[in-house]
């Protein structure tokens, strides 16, 4: 379950934030602060369907509803659970701007998974990542990143790919190794919900991302072989996938999968690409799962989603492209096509040279 307590509000005008693109094409772009009525209805539904619930918060920017509203969260599944007795997992998606030590106290204290959206470097980040006045944040963000390292929290960097990132892939990848952080998500520039793709001046081409992709894929190989391992989710899901797992990345599995994404007034929608109103499949309040499931089957949002190119079922890289998230394709064709065909040639070696010694290593155990 994907929440998002303080709807699409956020501290930060980013230019390039999916989550506001998609609120502005709704009818009512911001649903306000979620009551406490929506959160313990959103957690005694979960709570009493499954017997392990992943709580992830996420905005617009979460932590503008306080602290107080995700105590009041912890105590309330505590209190339920002593009944289901599911397993609990909490993460917590934020810019880090309002991050403080009474916040990764409590991250700590509960086991949140904390991913802090992070360009990069400074430069970069502040290209895009800047505050109400245009002003950038990295120096904020970083602040923020030191105290939750000094507090234990666990916490990744996620980065936004656009073509400035593209063209300074190693100054951006010995900045983030240089500050300690070993744990990295990209997710390729999202174009706005609807509209033709490349249309917008971050817009990433299918070229910078293959440009991209290869020059950090030498950086990740070079610190692996150097015996200092990064982890770089999206080469991490294809190794996965080679030694013979299925990718836990959602966008990598070639098929949508079954979530749920709750707006702060307890809409619920498939996916937190797709917080439209044409994809609400009811209200939390008013809604049982199952409900929830049927309007999901109603619209075929899964269904649909399994990649159906002819292209693609002759490819030789389908088995790890999978087609892509169908988010990223537009009639059927995956925007980022071109770039996994000069990516995996490229790398193909390498990742299965690295898969073989996972395999041996899982064989040795
Ligand atoms: S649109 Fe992409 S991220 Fe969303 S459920 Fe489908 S594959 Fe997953
Ligand atoms: S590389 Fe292109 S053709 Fe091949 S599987 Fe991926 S999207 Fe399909």
């Amino acid at each position: 379950m994907m929440i998002k307590p303080s709807s699409s509000a956020c501290n930060l005008a980013c230019s390039y934030c999916f989550y506001q693109d998609l609120a502005l094409k709704r009818d009512i772009p911001f649903h306000g602060f979620m009551s406490d009525e929506v959160m313990a209805s959103l957690i005694e539904k979960c709570l009493s369907e499954a017997e392990r619930c992943s709580f992830m918060f996420q905005g617009g920017e979460p932590s503008l509803i306080g602290l107080p509203f995700f105590k009041r969260f912890v105590e309330t599944v505590n209190r339920l659970n002593e009944t289901s007795h599911s397993i609990v997992n909490y993460a917590f998606q934020t810019n880090a701007l309002t991050l403080d030590l009474p916040w990764a106290e409590f991250f700590k204290e509960n086991g949140f998974l904390v991913g802090v959206s992070f360009d990069g470097n400074a430069r970069l980040h502040n290209l895009y990542r800047k505050d109400s006045k245009g002003e950038g944040t990295a120096q904020k963000v970083l602040q923020s990143i030191s105290l939750l390292k000094e507090q234990c929290v666990d916490f990744n960097i996620l980065s936004v790919v656009t073509p400035a990132m593209a063209e300074n892939v190693r100054p951006m990848w010995n900045y983030l190794s240089g500050h300690g952080l070993p744990f990295l998500q990209y997710i390729p520039c999202m174009d706005p919900f609807g509209e033709e793709p490349g249309g917008t001046s971050f817009s990433l081409s299918p070229d910078s991302y293959a440009k991209f992709l290869m020059q950090l894929f030498d950086l990740w190989y070079e610190n692996l072989a150097g015996g200092k391992g990064v982890s770089v989710r999206f080469f991490d899901n294809l190794v996965s996938m080679l030694v013979g797992f299925q990718p836990e990345s959602c966008d990598m599995t070639g098929i949508c999968s079954v979530q749920y994404v709750a707006e702060s007034d307890g809409s619920i929608y498939p996916c937190d690409f797709f917080c439209v109103d044409d994809y609400c499949l009811g209200n939390i309040l008013s809604s049982s799962i199952t409900d929830l499931d049927a309007k999901r089957k109603e619209l075929q949002f899964i269904e649909s989603s399994p990649n159906k190119s002819l292209a693609c079922s002759t490819c030789q890289w389908e088995k790890l492209c999978r087609g892509g998230c169908k988010r990223y394709r537009n009639e059927g064709a995956y925007r980022y096509c071109t770039s996994m065909q000069q990516f995996f040639p490229y790398a193909i070696h390498r990742l299965e040279q690295v898969a073989r010694t996972v395999r041996q290593q899982i064989n040795t155990k």
